[in-house]
C-alpha cells in the first residue's frame, strides 16, 4: 500500500497532520536514514540493539559486546542511569552512573558496535552524550519536554521509547518536539503498554504490535520494538521479536546477559548469549521472508 496521509489512524485527525505533527508525518522523510556511527537505520533496513539492562561492570560489558557482535547484532545497549521504580539500591540492585558509561564505551570501542544508553534527566545529559553514540529516552520520560528539547539540541541520534500509557498521537507529538529543534535523527521504539490482560502476573505490559503498521501509515521514521521490556519474561522474547518483524518493525532492542537469572536488574527478561544467537538467525530469516522484494503482497493482485 502506498504512503498516504489521507487515511490517518483514528487517533490522528487530518488537522493534526497540518498543525500539530507536520514534521514527523512529512512525506519529505521518505527513505530517511538515521545514522548511528556506521550503522544506518531506516524503514528499509533491520537493526538489532542488544545488551544487558544495566551496565554492571566492564568485564560483563565486553563479553556481551563481543557476543552480540559475533551473533550479528549491530549496536550495544546498556543503562548506566536507570529509572528504577523504587528508590532502594543494594549490592544486587544498583546503577553505575559515570563508571557504567565508561565501561559501555570501552566495550563499544573494543567490539566496534556503536552504543545506546538512557538519559534519565537533563542533569546527566552531558555525561551520557559524551560517552555514547545514541541517546535513549525511556518510557517514563517520553513527555519530559525539557529533556526532549535538550537531547534534540545535542544533534545526536535519539531512540524515543513510547510512554507505556501514551497514544500513538502523543508519541508522534514527542517526536515532533525533537524534529522541531532541527534534529531528524530519531528512531521510535515500542516497548509495551499497560493493559488489563498481560497473561502472567509478572508481566506489567503488553507489546502493541498494531502500533507498528499504524505508525507506518503516518511516518517514514524507523520504528523498532523491545520485546524484553514488554513481556518481562525471557521465554516470550523470541516469539514477540519474530512477530514484531512480521508486523513491519525495522529492528529490535533485546536484553542479553552473560548470566541472565543473576542480572542486577530485570533478571526475568534477559536471554543468554546462545538464545540471542538463535533468535538472530531466525530474525534475519523472517526479515528476508517478509521484506524480500520478490515476496508478493497478496493485496497487489486484487488492486
Ligand atoms: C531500558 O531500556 O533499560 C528501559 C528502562 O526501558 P523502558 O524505558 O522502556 O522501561
Ligand atoms: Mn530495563
Amino acid at each position: 500500500m502506498s504512503f498516504s496521509n489521507a487515511s490517518p489512524g483514528k487517533d490522528v485527525s487530518s488537522d493534526d497532520l497540518k498543525s500539530k505533527i507536520p514534521l514527523v508525518t512529512s512525506p519529505k522523510l521518505k527513505n530517511h536514514v538515521v545514522h548511528v556511527a556506521k550503522v544506518e537505520i531506516s524503514q528499509n533496513t533491520f537493526v538489532v540493539m542488544a545488551g544487558p539492562n544495566t551496565v554492571e561492570n566492564e568485564e560483563m560489558m565486553v563479553a556481551t559486546a563481543n557476543s552480540v557482535k559475533l551473533s550479528g547484532g549491530h549496536m550495544l545497549r546498556g543503562g548506566a542511569y536507570k529509572p528504577l521504580t523504587f528508590p532502594y539500591r543494594s549490592e544486587k540492585y544498583f546503577e553505575t552512573g559515570i563508571d557504567g558509561l565508561k565501561w559501555l564505551k570501552t566495550a563499544s570501542l573494543e567490539s566496534g558496535l556503536p552504543s545506546v544508553s538512557e538519559v534519565t534527566s537533563v542533569r546527566n545529559l552531558d555525561s551520557v552524550a559524551s560517552h555514547v553514540d545514541m541517546l535513549q529516552i525511556g518510557t517514563r520520560n517520553m513527555q519530559n519536554f525539557d529533556l526532549l528539547t535538550e537531547a534534540a539540541n545535542t544533534n545526536m541520534p535519539i531512540l524515543l521509547k513510547r510512554g507505556f500509557g501514551s497514544s500513538l498521537r502523543d508519541w508522534l507529538g514527542a517526536a515532533e518536539y525533537i524534529l522541531n529543534q532541527g534534529n531528524d535523527q530519531i528512531v521510535l521504539c515500542e516497548r509495551g503498554v499497560v493493559a488489563p490482560h498481560t497473561h502472567r502476573s509478572t508481566s506489567r505490559f503488553l507489546l502493541d504490535l498494531q502500533v507498528v503498521p499504524a505508525f507506518k501509515e503516518l511516518s517514514f521514521l524507523p520504528i523498532i520494538t523491545d520485546p524484553s521490556h514488554a513481556t518481562f519474561w525471557a521465554p516470550w522474547v523470541e516469539p514477540l521479536a519474530l512477530a514484531s518483524i512480521a508486523a513491519g518493525a525495522d529492528g529490535l532492542m533485546i536484553e542479553v546477559h552473560p548470566d541472565p537469572r543473576n542480572a542486577a536488574v530485570d533478571p526475568l527478561q534477559a536471554i543468554s548469549f546462545e538464545e540471542f544467537g538463535a533468535l538472530l538467525t531466525k530474525s534475519f530469516g523472517v526479515f528476508q521472508l517478509i521484506r524480500s522484494k520478490n515476496t508478493q503482497n497478496p493485496t497487489d493482485s486484487k488492486e
